[in-house]
């Protein structure tokens, strides 16, 4: 393991100022068994040759990485990679760190697990888990994106899952964490919360981080074999961040790898109308854990937007804002309509249809290469397919050269 990843975060889930956690005593004891938990079986191998088994012939791992040559010769400059976490089953690379979750859940001698979802990924993908390791499911989801993520919540149902409405505020990703939560305190004894992100108290941001790792430790491999050097550039979309930290850490220690974390620029700057927490927040507590924070005027996490379900939400990973603060990432940007653009570019040009999310992660990239070198080259975590996104972007952005 690389040595930046063996000492971050510190022993109270610390990565510089960001990070810890900070609970209801309630909650206390729960997560401090989890965090031991994790300690342990981490180095289990049984735990890793289970993890190891599940991946490999269950999962679809490794994903491979795909040259997109017709998309790095339409933006004439750098060559554009793409590491295809859409091809996990179940569509995105949420099931890296659910499947683990699910296992530890198992050993830790737990029945039911319980979370929030955003765009229904991780809900789909923890449903997925839980069906395959014979435990309980459920699931609290936004009122606005279960109407928008239909497909995803038929899915959840089908899998066997009890998905909850989140009904209160804006209906959206917060307020589905706000709703998990309460659930899970009245419940701390039978379920275990599985987070969906690199977000949340320690020890979730690092154990989710780990479990993602697998992105970077296969990319780092499998990019040799394409171009026999290291990337110039690694691009991923944030939302909490995790499947950006995944890819991130196979390159962490290589200071010569620019990393950049992708933030959804929304339809505009003002506040309500993006989620680039990065780019507009300021330090503060949500949700458990201290990060950067988009905040209202009374200080309370503010209202976000972003066509990509997955990534409107007001926080951010704290192992992002420590990243970005001691530079070691830097922040791209990319709007509705670039994302839209880039969903539409890469579905025609090299027949993948990507999440709105990962397209966010496309949109940065495809600015970013025309400004380079031939020689240079850009890695893409593709974090999603975009199957579930189809209709709302059909009904909202007319398909570019349809023919019918
Ligand atoms: C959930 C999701 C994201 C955002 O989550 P991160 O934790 O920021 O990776 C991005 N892309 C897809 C396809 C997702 O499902």
């Amino acid at each position: 393991m690389s040595s930046y990843l063996e000492n971050t975060p510190d022993e109270n889930g610390y990565f510089g100022k960001f990070g810890g956690s900070f609970i209801p005593p309630v909650l206390e004891k729960p997560f401090e068994d989890i965090k031991n938990a994790y300690e342990k079986i981490k180095k289990d191998p049984q735990f890793i040759e289970d993890l190891k088994y599940v991946r490999k012939h269950y999962q679809g791992r490794p994903t491979p990485i795909s040259f997109a040559k017709n998309l790095s010769d339409y933006c004439g400059g750098a060559k554009i990679y793409l590491k295809r976490e859409d091809l996990n089953h179940t569509g995105a690379h949420k099931l890296n760190h659910c499947m683990a979750e699910v296992i530890l859940a198992k050993h830790m001698g737990y029945k039911k697990v319980i979370a929030e979802t955003g765009a229904g990924q991780h809900g789909v993908a923890l449903a997925t888990a839980a069906a395959y390791f014979g435990l309980e499911c459920e699931i609290h989801m936004g009122e606005v994106d279960i109407e928008k993520e239909h497909p995803n919540v038929i899915r959840m149902r089908i899998l066997g899952a009890n998905v909850i409405p989140a009904t209160h505020g804006l209906k959206t990703l917060k307020e589905a964490v706000d709703s998990a939560f309460e659930s899970y305190i009245n419940q701390a004894d039978t379920a275990i919360y599985c987070i969906g992100s690199v977000v949340g108290p320690h020890p979730f941001p690092m154990m989710v981080r780990d479990f993602q790792s697998i992105i970077g430790i296969e990319s780092r491999e499998q990019f040799f074999e394409h171009e026999d050097k290291l990337p110039n550039n690694v691009v991923a979309c944030v939302g909490g961040g995790s499947n950006a930290m995944g890819i991130f850490s196979g390159f962490i220690d290589d200071k010569e790898v620019n990393l950049y974390g992708v933030e959804p620029m929304g339809k505009g700057e003002k506040i309500g109308e993006h989620s680039a927490t990065l780019t507009y927040g300021e330090e503060g507590i949500m949700h458990g854990f201290n990060s950067i924070m988009l905040k209202d005027e009374k200080g309370d996490p503010a209202a976000v937007h972003s066509i990509g379900s997955g990534i409107d939400y007001p926080s951010v990973g704290p192992e992002h804002a420590h990243l970005k603060d001691i530079g070691r990432t830097k922040v791209g940007l990319c709007n509705d309509e670039e994302a839209v653009d880039a969903f539409y570019k890469l579905s025609q040009l090299e027949g993948i249809i990507p999440a709105l999310e990962s397209a966010h992660a496309v949109g940065f990239a495809m600015k970013l290469a025309s400004k380079l070198e031939k020689d240079e080259t850009i890695l893409i975590s593709l974090s999603g397919r975009g199957d579930k996104d189809i209709d709302f972007v059909v009904e909202n952005y007319p398909i570019p050269n349809a023919k019918f």
